[in-house]
């Protein structure tokens, strides 16, 4: 069993703020690589109007692949009940809402105040979902490039609410304003009103930051990480938002620590090869993938 549990959240996150769409079929053959690396959960998608968010418009086609491959929990986005009732008939096994902590980036996203929001999660859930785990994330939590400093106070106050009806909640760093001190000092907050019910830190590396946190956050007990294969991603209503933690480095981090993730970093890589080749265009980031396994390297046992 893996010690820490990594959703690649790429085909979703990595994807819809680009600005060359990935064919259907090569998004089909990068899901499966990322299955066959090792990756157990993986956020394929959204289900937000094609119009806003072209790049999203085969979402269920990518939900329905990805339920084939055998043993990967598959995540898709959705933000409100429409595209809730349209990931749970795609067959998604869990469904994570955003809720923004920020006032003026929720209404930029989901055009709803986060109150509105936390109701219409509340909607979803009362709504019949057999077996799908419902995930409700808190983001902008650590500060938001439009409103700028976002109150702890709001954060715990959202998440409590959410914990209320969701299976699970994450914080995350949607525009990486996050530094380790407040990585520790906020999931500590929140852990301590909403115990376990608080899983996973979807953290972006927009300044560069996101490996730090990323430990910051496992030092306080997370086992559950979002990231992102070459640090692809950022929120297209936030910006200055860009990439995530990237997928690569990550794995390196937790493995050389000898922390399991359940992770081959050489399939891990070959998938990288296959996303890159689906779009050449886009910036991809990450050291691991420049300077390769040192010399000595083992994998955690
Ligand atoms: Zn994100």
């Amino acid at each position: 069993m893996p010690h820490v549990h990594i959703c690649e959240v790429g085909p979703r996150d990595g994807l819809q703020n680009a600005h060359h769409l990935m064919p259907t079929e090569a998004k089909k053959a990068w899901i499966a690589a990322l299955a066959a690396a090792g990756l157990r959960e993986i956020e394929v998608g959204s289900f937000v109007p094609p119009k806003l968010i072209p790049a999203m418009a085969d979402t269920a086609e990518s939900v329905s692949f990805a339920t084939t491959l055998p043993g990967v929990k598959v995540v898709a986005l959705a933000p409100n009940l429409k595209g809730f009732q349209r990931a749970l008939q795609a067959g998604a096994h869990k469904v994570t809402f955003p809720v923004s902590a920020s006032r003026l980036h929720s209404e930029a996203n989901v055009r709803m105040t986060p109150e509105q929001m936390v109701e219409e999660v509340r909607k979803c859930a009362a709504h019949p979902h057999p077996g799908v785990e419902i995930e409700g994330a808190v983001s902008t939590a650590f500060g938001c490039t439009m409103q700028g400093v976002v109150p702890e106070d709001d954060v715990v106050r959202i998440a409590a609410a959410l914990a209320e009806f969701c299976d699970c909640v994450a914080l995350a760093d949607t525009v990486g304003y996050a530094n380790p001190a407040q990585i520790r000092k906020l999931f500590r907050k929140v852990k301590s009103e909403i115990g376990g019910k608080l899983e996973a830190a979807h953290l972006h590396n927009t300044r560069g930051l996101g490996l730090a946190n990323a430990l910051a956050a496992y030092e306080e007990g997370v086992r559950h990480f979002d990231s992102s294969m070459g640090g692809r991603g950022g929120c297209p209503f936030a910006p200055g938002a860009s990439g995530n933690v990237i997928t690569e480095d990550l794995v390196f981090m937790f493995e050389a620590m000898g922390v399991r993730t359940g992770i081959d970093l050489d399939k891990l890589m070959a998938a990288r090869k296959l996303m890159v080749e689906a779009i050449p265009q886009e910036p991809t980031y990450g050291h691991f993938a420049l300077a390769g396994v040192p010399k000595g390297f083992r994998a955690a046992a």
